[in-house]
């Protein structure tokens, strides 16, 4: 019996060792996927040149964006800047909050690319 208590503490041992594995590789695989998907929220000019944004607070309505300035990365065009739509302050792209963001007219706006539906 005392054998088997100690077989039986080993496996339990084991096993909370491997959850622990798994709850790291989990955890890796949800920052890999994080990163990966910041990289896809890069704010790309569409080939048109045409793009429509939307306040965050009103997300109902998409307002046609004045792009101000791009740069070039890899071929790809990038949004570097864009009219706030309500007082023309030029926005700079924030990663954190994956929007344009304009701090001049009163409270904080945040202006998210209304991604175009295929
Ligand atoms: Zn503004």
């Amino acid at each position: 019996m005392k054998n088997l208590m100690h077989t039986f503490s080993i496996y339990t041992f084991a096993m909370g060792r491997r959850q622990t594995l798994m709850e790291k590789f989990r955890q890796q695989m949800k920052a890999y996927k994080k990163k990966k998907m910041k990289v896809d929220n890069t704010p790309y000019l569409p080939p048109d040149g045409v793009v429509y944004i939307m306040d965050s607070l009103n997300p109902d309505k998409p307002i046609r964006a004045v792009v101000l300035k791009t740069r070039v990365k890899q071929k790809r065009k990038i949004i570097e800047s864009i009219a706030c739509p309500v007082c023309g302050n030029p926005m700079k792209w924030d990663d954190k909050w994956e929007g344009f963001i304009c701090e001049k007219h009163g409270k904080r706006a945040i202006y998210e690319i209304v991604q175009p539906k295929s």
